[in-house]
């Protein structure tokens, strides 16, 4: 557990709030706003619900967000309106040495409305899990020649673990930059905990699935691999993945290719290979935004990420025929159990001096997380 919960749910209950109308909790919710002005930021991230987004100072991706809040000068609290390891990273980057000393040693808060709203993939990849592959991995090729890559979707603790052990983080925008850097410097990678973009990233640069075995932590013996499969590998790709974009089939997209004329298929490379492959475009939360915003009017598109993006694509563009890639509703669930009555209920406890679901990530794990973050941000130079 890399939390210290800081949480007197008890004394502050959570209950009454249940029973609040919806703009009883709108206006309570501004009002705390207005009170505590710029020293608060409430982040939304792109997948939250609109309702929730309406009240987000900033919204964006995990990274941009963490990054933005943390540069505010003014911001001594952070409520972050999407899941645990984002609420994580804010809190590296905003209670980092060089910004504590800016505030005199004051920290930042960090705070998550819901602590039940975790990510289904960062769950995939426990640290005791990942030191275990390491460990058996260290048994047949020279962990040496191995760096270890975790998506920023991931808790703190396998950040630290890469800053431990020379490697990096990397985000669906520069996962390629960053797979670079380490092919530059040592011979494979270990990938987690997302296979399908390790995998759909991999791809573009040219190694192939079979250099590319799947780590499966519940394996008895090696990941369920041959060693000869380990020892011919590039890149080991953890058996983890988003439920959300997971759900995405070739399937649909063919569906859609054959019903209108015109189409254009725009995707996340969380989605499985079979969808990356055949997509007209693949490419991060941000890439698919822009890449929406640029299109010419009367564009179509069939996109394949989280339902209330999509959604929200749509209602911004009207000038556009936008679809949703699949039949069935894609949205990320955990993401979705910070509602109203839990961002009203956080920020009313804030302001009156109790703080409750705060993120706070050890020193160690948060300093070696930054480094490895660093190097990502190096890299991205
Ligand atoms: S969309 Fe997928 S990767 Fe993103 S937070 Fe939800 S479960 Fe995690």
């Amino acid at each position: 557990m890399t939390t210290n919960l800081a949480t007197v749910q008890a004394d502050f209950p959570f209950a009454p709030y249940r029973s609040l109308s919806n703009s009883e909790l709108q206006e309570r919710i501004a009002k705390v706003k207005r009170e505590m002005g710029s020293r608060l930021l409430i982040l939304g991230h792109h997948y939250q619900q609109d309702e929730v987004i309406a009240h987000a100072d900033l919204t964006g991706d995990s990274y941009q967000l963490s990054k933005l809040a943390a540069d505010s000068p003014d911001c001594r609290a952070i409520v972050f309106c999407g899941v645990h390891f984002m609420a994580e990273t804010a809190d590296i980057l905003a209670n980092r040495p060089e910004k504590l000393e800016s505030r005199n040693g004051e920290r930042v808060l960090v705070i998550l409305p819901d602590l039940s709203a975790g990510c289904s993939m960062a769950d995939m990849a426990a640290i005791r899990q990942v030191e275990a592959a390491w460990s058996a991995l260290g048994d047949v090729i020279d962990t040496k020649d191995l760096t270890p890559v975790t998506y920023i979707n991931s808790a703190a603790s396998l950040k630290a673990f890469c800053g431990r052990h020379e490697g990096i983080v990397c985000t669906s925008s520069n996962a390629k930059a960053v797979l670079e850097w380490a092919f530059a410097r040592r011979k494979r990678v270990f990938f987690f905990p997302d296979q399908h973009l390790g995998r759909n990233t991999s791809l573009k640069m040219g190694i192939t699935n079979d250099q590319m075995p799947v780590w499966n932590p519940h394996a008895e013996d090696l990941g369920g691999n041959t060693e000869e499969a380990i020892v011919n590998s590039r890149v080991l790709l953890w058996q983890g993945h988003c439920s959300v974009h997971q759900m995405f089939t070739a399937a649909h997209v063919n569906q859609f290719r054959d019903k209108i004329a015109g189409i254009k298929i725009l995707v996340h490379p969380e989605c499985p290979q079979e969808v990356n492959d055949i997509a007209d475009i693949s490419g991060s939360t941000s890439k698919i935004i822009e890449t929406v915003r640029k299109a010419p009017a009367g564009t179509k598109w069939a996109i394949g990420t989280e339902l209330h993006l999509v959604n929200r694509l749509k209602a911004e563009h009207p000038e556009q025929e936008i679809h949703f890639l699949s039949p069935i509703m894609c949205m990320c669930a955990t993401m979705y159990r910070i509602d109203l009555a839990h961002l009203c209920w956080s920020l009313e406890n804030l302001q009156a001096g109790h703080v409750v679901n705060q993120i706070n990530v050890k020193q160690d794990i948060a300093d070696w997380s930054l480094i490895a973050l660093q190097r990502m941000l190096d890299v991205s130079k």
